[in-house]
């Protein structure tokens, strides 16, 4: 776990100082560690008590990271099943808020962990000495407090309940101990049974490492999902536990990958993918650090879920790209990436708000290849004028009932940048860039509408070709005929539409103007679209299709980024 790129961690430093401009959450360098937190349960959703349960390999190390983020083992227990609870009063029941039985702090009748104990007088020097007093007691137990081993008694609900204790155990030169702040107990899961306490104060968190019989890579049940590594369990502000998966970065680029992608794909896309994830956790890195966690497990960072997808090709996927990160000059690059483009991903600055030069748009020559396998290369949605009129009503935007739905501006990919609606007064709402899909609830930004009055815009002036682009000319064009002859374009072209073929006449002749009473015959709007997702930077099942097609992952990540470096 050995602490990584200091010198980088420096100079990011010293340029984040110098450009404050900059999100302090972007780090433009590899994690510090290779070690990495990722928070499985933190702020609001912080948890009074967390169950373990042994999967492969059984028992737990106990103890916590170092400033290097090695593990000092403080101590074990051989139980498979174990809990960990902050040092105040908590129950056990359920079903809980996750389906799961628990320790919350709604303390019902049943099992009680109570924060109160009897101390026994005295430090050991070991845990074993301190394991071996206390089993001598009966509710006795090894507690880790300040750096000491000490021997304590009992988990009582009160101060009255530990003194009557105190008085029929005859324990009469204990002392009373009760809650603390940053204090956590190891309990047998569904007991009161206290098999280890540990209180490091703010600084240090109780870690727990699985596997005490030399499984060499343990995997255990937190929350419904298997782990690889361990747990840590950090009362941040004397709170409830957030809890955070203790993980090697390329376990965790595996698990990452298995849900991303899947088990079975080609591996050269598995790669791929593997070094995106890797590169998105960098740059995700730190944006948590309020929760004393590295990154989460959410799609606000990246979504993690556990080991229980992964496989023979993820692992291989992750282990052959171990290190590498997707560079963009001396910076590593924001690797965003998606389902399915459906002909053409899109530059950052026409879906978001800034352009970035390794996000640039471009038409997917290789994609189209596995259509069949995607689910989302052609879709249609229909919308009617009163769904519009609605939808819109119920997102704030009064109208006097919407009559006109257009694309108003596409981008030289084809793709849609502005979709407009107009309303019987003639009022329009445009929605652009990521809205263009969002506010439809739309799979894709690229897309047709057909049933307004403008169903194909093209920039003034020019011919749109099927498929994605626009020509201004004519001039040196071919037209591929229904035997996959291509002729060059002569005459006076005809266009196909609904009612046969007519002359095309001008480019991009103007159509009805918005909002007239003929745009919309039967006020039905049919959109006919393609791909997944946000298409900014890396389509999946294009790297699919790229890696069927024999590309190896950094020919994929290379067509997706523009001018980036895999190293
Ligand atoms: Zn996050």
């Amino acid at each position: 776990m050995r602490k990584r790129f200091m010198q980088f961690a420096a100079a990011a430093l010293a340029a984040a100082a110098l450009l404050p401009q900059l999100p302090a959450a972007r780090a433009a360098r590899p994690p510090d560690y290779d070690t990495v937190l990722v928070g499985l349960a933190y702020g609001s959703s912080a948890m009074p008590g967390a169950n373990l349960l042994n999967s492969v390999g059984s028992g737990y190390r106990l103890g916590y990271l170092d400033g290097n983020r090695d593990f000092i083992s403080l101590g074990y227990t051989g139980e498979t099943g174990i809990s960990v609870v902050k040092t105040q009063n908590v129950s056990y029941g359920g079903p809980l808020s996750n389906g799961l039985n628990g320790y919350s702090d709604q303390i019902a009748s049943g099992i009680v962990v109570g924060c109160y104990h009897l101390q026994i007088p005295g430090t050991w020097a070991t845990f074993e000495e301190a394991r071996t007093a206390a089993a001598n007691l009966p509710g006795g137990f090894p507690a880790w407090i300040d750096g000491a081993y000490q021997v304590r008694v009992g988990a009582y609900p009160d101060g009255g309940s530990a003194q009557a204790a105190q008085a029929s155990l005859a324990l009469s030169g204990t002392s009373i101990v009760g809650t603390s702040s940053y204090g956590v107990s190891v309990v047998k899961t569904g007991t009161n049974t206290v098999l280890f306490q540990f209180d490091g104060g703010e600084g240090r968190a109780l870690t727990v490492m699985p596997g005490l019989d030399g499984t060499e890579k343990p995997e255990t049940w937190f929350n419904k999902f298997k782990y690889y590594g361990g747990f840590q369990f950090q009362r941040v502000g004397g709170g409830s536990l957030t809890v955070a998966s203790v993980v090697d970065l390329e376990d965790y680029v595996n698990c990452v990958l298995s849900r991303e992608m899947s088990e079975g794909w080609p591996l050269e896309a598995l790669k791929a993918q593997a070094v995106t994830a890797r590169t998105y956790c960098a740059t995700n890195y730190g944006r948590h650090r309020d929760s004393k966690i590295d990154i989460c497990g959410t799609t606000h960072c990246q979504v993690y879920s556990g080991c229980g997808l992964t496989g023979p090709g993820t692992a291989q996927a992750a282990a052959g790209t171990a290190g590498q990160y997707i560079w963009y000059g001396d910076a590593l690059a924001e690797t965003f990436f998606f389902s399915c483009d459906g002909g053409a991903t899109e530059s950052s600055g026409n879906v978001w708000t800034n352009d970035l030069p390794y996000l640039v748009g471009k038409a997917d020559p290789y994609e189209g290849a596995v259509a069949d396998k995607t689910g989302k290369y052609n879709w249609t949605v229909t919308f009617t004028a009163q769904e519009l009129t609605s939808r819109l009503n119920s997102k704030g935007y009064a109208n006097a009932g919407i009559v006109d739905m257009y694309v108003s501006e596409t981008t030289p990919t084809g793709n849609v940048k502005t979709l407009t609606l107009v309303d019987a007064a003639g009022k329009r709402f445009s929605f652009s860039k990521e809205r263009a899909r969002t506010f439809l609830g739309l799979d894709s930004i690229r897309y047709t509408v057909s049933g307004g009055s403008q169903s194909a815009p093209a920039p003034s002036g020019s011919y749109v070709v099927a498929g994605g682009g626009s020509l201004s000319s004519l001039s040196g064009a071919y037209a591929v005929g229904a035997d996959g002859t291509a002729a060059p374009v002569a005459g006076v072209p005809y266009v196909i539409t609904a009612q046969g073929t007519e002359p095309l006449a001008t480019p991009s002749a103007p159509a009805a103007p918005p909002g007239s009473a003929g745009a919309s015959g039967k006020g039905v709007f049919t959109i006919t679209g393609s791909g997944y997702g946000h298409n900014v930077g890396m389509s999946q099942w294009g790297a699919y299709a790229m890696a069927e097609a024999g590309y190896s992952y950094d020919q994929i990540l290379t067509f997706y980024y523009t001018g980036i470096d895999v190293k």
